[in-house]
């Protein structure tokens, strides 16, 4: 069969997250929560399969949901929203992702992503006709060149995707980078998708600079989000979607085909622990920077250069020092012969670099952030 994707192996993360299993190294690599999600939230799960809301919800979401995220959204960036009319709930950010994509993307239009990139950007651009233009960041200040963003646009583009907290480099957008930003799309008439999966995970009193803040972007913009990464539950794959009125009609008619609806339960079990609990996610970004430090401080003592982790929950380490392998063979190496699994930087380039960094996931209990750290001193 011909493929539609025919450079597209098995996803990085899947690989590592095998290879970690296989070698019983600790698990650095995907990023996902060691510790459960709140047990509010589970038990109002198991409450409203329990009581029989088990059909599908309306395809936008359940309004209680958009509700409370649109209440999240006032609360947090003093904007006010529609939920009805521009909240849609989506399964996981991947899927607002790909349906963002395939709402603005036609044959022959340009997208331009950072590389390193999360690696669902390009097939959805691609899937849907288009071509990811890549603007490679270095480290270890992995800063946009505003003025290579300007000079890759022609009349071919068609959008920009930016994702601040970022993964990998655990970099946040500045205000300057916002501001460069705003003028490209206003001057060249370009759509935004923001992916803010980790908007609540930001560190040193750094703010999370959201595009739902400022009307020039938000009018042109999907902002999408995800409720794994906010409640500890990436295996429940809950996001949304954020977006003026007639682009959220043009975003619900594909969602509608795609997966229709997403999982009812949890849902209202969000719908509830949003209203509930809102101090959890006034509290992640302290709860991840204790995380953070636990890790830079048990690695203190190593060979690796520590780069400065901003926000999300992920941490750069550069092995230059140590080893002349290039970052996958480093990677595996890690894993078969220092029982601690990474992922290599290489693989969110469209043209690998040559940087010698890797990415561990400090998403993991304290004494499980110290073990690795303890091994990966060893070197
Ligand atoms: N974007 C980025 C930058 C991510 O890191 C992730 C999750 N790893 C996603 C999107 C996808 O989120 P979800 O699991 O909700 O689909
Ligand atoms: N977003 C997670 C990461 O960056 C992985 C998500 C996935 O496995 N698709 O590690």
């Amino acid at each position: 069969m011909k493929s539609k994707l025919p450079q597209v192996g098995i996803s990085i993360f899947s690989q590592m997250t095998a290879l970690a299993n296989e070698h019983g190294a600790i698990n650095l690599s995907q990023g996902f929560p060691e510790f459960d999600a709140p047990d509010y939230l589970k038990s109002q799960l198991s409450h409203y399969v329990g009581e029989g809301q088990n059909q599908y919800s309306p395809s936008a979401g359940v309004p209680s949901l958009q509700a409370q995220v649109a209440a999240l959204i006032e609360r947090r960036y003093q904007v006010n929203v529609s939920g009805q009319e521009q909240i849609t709930v989506t399964s996981g950010a991947t899927e607002a992702l790909f349906v963002a994509i395939q709402a603005i993307v036609s044959e022959g239009d340009e997208v331009i992503v950072f590389d390193p990139a999360y690696d669902s950007y390009e097939p959805a651009i691609e899937l849907a006709g288009g071509k990811a233009v890549h603007i490679a960041l270095t480290a270890p200040h992995y800063q946009i060149d505003w003025q290579q963003v300007a000079a890759s646009i022609n009349p071919n583009t068609r959008a920009i995707i930016i994702n601040t907290p970022h993964n990998p480099t655990a970099k946040t957008l500045k205000p300057s980078d916002i501001a460069q930003l705003k003028q490209l799309l206003n001057q060249h008439d370009l759509l935004l998708i923001s992916d803010e999966v980790y908007e609540h995970i930001t560190f040193d009193g750094l703010p999370h600079l959201s595009a739902l803040t400022d009307p020039v972007l938000f009018e042109r913009a999907f902002v999408i989000s995800s409720f794994g990464k906010t409640f500890h539950s990436t295996g429940w794959k809950m996001g949304y979607c954020v977006a003026p009125k007639q682009m959220t009609v043009e975003f619900r008619k594909i969602h509608q085909y795609v997966t229709f609806s997403s999982f009812t339960p949890a849902q209202l079990a969000l719908a509830d622990m949003l209203a509930e609990h809102p101090e959890h996610v006034d509290e992640l970004s302290g709860f991840y920077q204790q995380k953070r430090d636990v890790l830079v401080k048990a690695l203190a003592s190593s060979r690796f250069t520590l780069l400065p982790s901003e926000g999300t929950y992920f941490l750069l380490l550069d092995y230059s020092e140590i080893s002349d392998l290039d970052d996958v063979a480093f990677c595996r190496y890690l894993v078969e012969e220092v029982g601690v699994a990474a992922v290599p930087l290489s693989v969110f380039y469209q043209q690998a670099s040559e940087d010698k960094v890797i990415r561990l996931c400090f998403a993991k209990e304290n004494k499980t952030l110290e073990e690795a750290a303890k091994r990966l001193c060893q070197l």
